[in-house]
């Protein structure tokens, strides 16, 4: 192996050596294995009175279960790591699903310390969690006791859990399956090649129309192909949760997702209170880039089209350099972090065969480091990419010391430090430019970012949120639930897509509507690039010297809500819509120097 391409290689050995057939890993997963038994036995043998020697005992054992699932989720990153490295790696795959399990038996055990708790009262909770060896953690554990307060007795919560297995989440397996065989043919230069879903999805970001527009209709008729089983699975998806609700006492569907997301009702209305506001300038950047492409009826498959041909092409050695320039320039720590990952080769970023598609960036919590994986060709948007993924090594690094349970964060906060670098890198690469023809396409980078979550995920939002509503009184139609998306675009989008332009099946065709684990994943990546983009202006306002409470702020999002971290961190209450206003308003800017530049050019 030459140089270059070791640099561009991760090591993994430092980890555990010697890949899937590592023997320091295998005695690592026995261990755990051993550690898991032990448990399911001290449990069965532990105290059920509420006396000091039991409470003792009880917040000993909470202590060891943290540790635990450290463990087993250190063990489950390291395993992702390799099966992307390399796709072929059975070992590795296997290795995987093993460490997944393990995670379920060690949430099965979880179930029988919520079983305690639900039976002690406020008095006897407060003295356990003030325990010393969970006063650190005493958000997570709060937080436990109010979610398992707010369902259904243990023993029929495991029984739903167990159900949904073959149930609700086969559904979403089986919809994965649908997916995943969904081929078409697609032709271009008079050649024919059959894709998948994926690779047609590349093509929405072409430059040529006729290819976008062909792309469309393929994806239309394929997912058209198979509507009354995807009407069928979202029904049944959507029923499941709906009755399980009803039996939690659990009125509105929206609180999951906010349960999950550590977020008011509130701020969400707030927050789209001011997405809403940006109709007008979306509508000004859309005709702007009209004009720039040449066309008069703006389709939802235009959505990515890029306004022209810029070669931004950049070795990795640039890149990192540069990203490292513009990191440090704003906090010394964070660029001295940039320069570790890179030199202690935490990165893979090699352009070769036989890697997973994507980027990722792992946690490996016992080592105190992490992993970046990404394939690295040249283009300008990996560039961002290891910004972004430098933002999420960067926020691992800060928590690095906090007890295990306190690293934990939701994912309204996940984006928040990979969102900030890319703002960050973006603006720098703008100020580095003196084309405007090069400023103008780097500025539609940014505003179709923007674009994308004040309109496509709004729409997907609105349809949702509409969609549960009608289902509570019965099945809908694959006719309705066109219906419903096109209605839902028409509110997001105002009148940008033009008549004949708008995506009804996208119902069926979006995955995230049939995601088991995260009902309603579409809010969380509008409140982390808003958040983000707000925490990015007062950056901006205060110069470096915001450093400081930027790392502060990061430490603190696994140990409080959403509101709490604004509040304490930001001075700023996000259930009123100042704060998102702002932000939105920091958009609106980009959205009027784009409109100026593109009569310039
Ligand atoms: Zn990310």
């Amino acid at each position: 192996m030459n140089t270059k391409a070791n640099k561009m290689s991760w090591d993994l050995d430092t980890i555990f050596p010697g890949g899937s057939e590592s023997a320091e890993f295998e005695s690592f997963r026995m261990t755990i294995d051993a550690d898991l038994e032990a448990a399911e036995e001290s449990l069965a043998g532990l105290p059920r009175k509420t006396d000091d020697t039991a409470f003792d005992k009880w917040a000993e054992f909470c202590a060891t279960m943290q540790n635990l699932g450290e463990r087993i989720i250190h063990g489950e990153e390291f395993s992702y790591c390799l099966t992307a490295q390399d796709i072929d790696d059975e070992k590795a795959a296997a290795l995987l699903d093993e460490m997944i399990s393990r995670a379920g038996s060690w949430q099965s055990i979880m179930t029988g310390v919520d079983e305690f708790i639900l039976g002690l009262d406020d008095d006897s909770w407060a003295i356990l969690v003030g325990h010393e060896k969970l006063s650190g953690t005493m958000f997570y554990w709060n937080e436990r006791r109010f979610n398992a307060r707010h369902r259904m007795e243990a023993k029929l919560e495991k029984l739903a859990a167990g159900l949904s297995g073959d149930g609700y989440h086969a559904w979403a397996r089986l919809y994965e399956h649908i997916a995943g065989g969904l081929k078409v043919e697609f032709i271009s230069d008079g050649k024919s090649e059959t894709l998948s879903m994926g690779q047609l999805h590349n093509k929405f970001s072409s430059a040529d129309r006729d290819i976008r527009e062909q792309a469309f209709e393929k994806l239309e008729s394929a997912w058209g192909s198979v509507e009354s089983q995807a009407a069928m699975i979202l029904n049944s998806q959507a029923g499941f949760r709906l009755k399980l609700y009803k039996a939690r006492g659990w009125e509105s569907p929206l609180l999951e997702p906010l349960m999950i997301g550590r977020l008011k009702q509130e701020t969400l209305d707030a927050m789209w209170s001011a997405v809403a506001r940006a109709g007008k300038s979306m509508a000004d950047y859309i005709s702007a880039k009209k004009k720039l492409l040449g066309i008069e009826n703006f389709r939802w498959y235009d959505q990515r089209a890029p306004i022209s041909k810029i070669d931004k092409s950049v070795s990795y050695e640039e890149a990192c350099d540069f990203v490292i320039k513009y990191l440090t320039e704003f906090s010394p720590d964070m660029g001295k972090l940039a320069r570790t990952a890179i030199d202690d080769r935490w990165i893979e970023a090699e352009d070769r065969s036989g890697k997973a598609a994507g980027g990722f960036q792992a946690e490996l919590f016992v080592s105190k480091q992490s992993r970046i994986f990404m394939t690295f060709s040249g283009d300008y948007d990996q560039m961002m990419t290891l910004a972004h993924e430098l933002g999420h090594a960067y926020h691992s690094y800060v928590m690095r010391d906090l007890d295990y349970f306190s690293q934990l964060y939701s994912m309204n906060l996940a984006e928040t430090a990979s969102t900030f670098n890319e703002l960050l890198v973006t603006d720098a690469a703008m100020a580095d430019t003196d084309d405007p023809s090069e400023k103008l396409w780097l500025l539609d980078r940014k505003i179709e970012e923007a674009f994308g979550h004040f309109c496509d995920l709004r729409s997907r939002f609105l349809f949702d949120k509409a969609f549960y509503e009608e289902r509570k009184k019965g099945i809908l139609s694959r006719k309705r639930l066109c219906e419903l998306m096109v209605e839902s675009q028409k509110i997001a989008f105002g009148d940008i897509l033009s008549e004949d332009g708008y995506h009804p099946l996208f119902w069926a065709a979006k995955s995230h509507f049939f995601d088991t684990e995260s009902p309603f994943y579409n809010f969380p990546y509008v409140f982390g690039y808003l958040f983000s983009g707000g925490i990015y202006e007062q950056a901006r306002r205060e110069g470096s010297s915001f450093a400081d409470k930027y790392k502060a702020l990061l430490l603190d999002t696994g140990s409080m809500t959403c509101e709490e971290v604004a509040k304490k961190h930001l001075g700023v209450d996000l259930t009123t819509e100042q704060f998102w206003n702002q932000s939105v308003d920091r958009v609106i800017a980009d959205i009027d120097q784009f409109v100026k530049l593109s009569q310039q050019v």
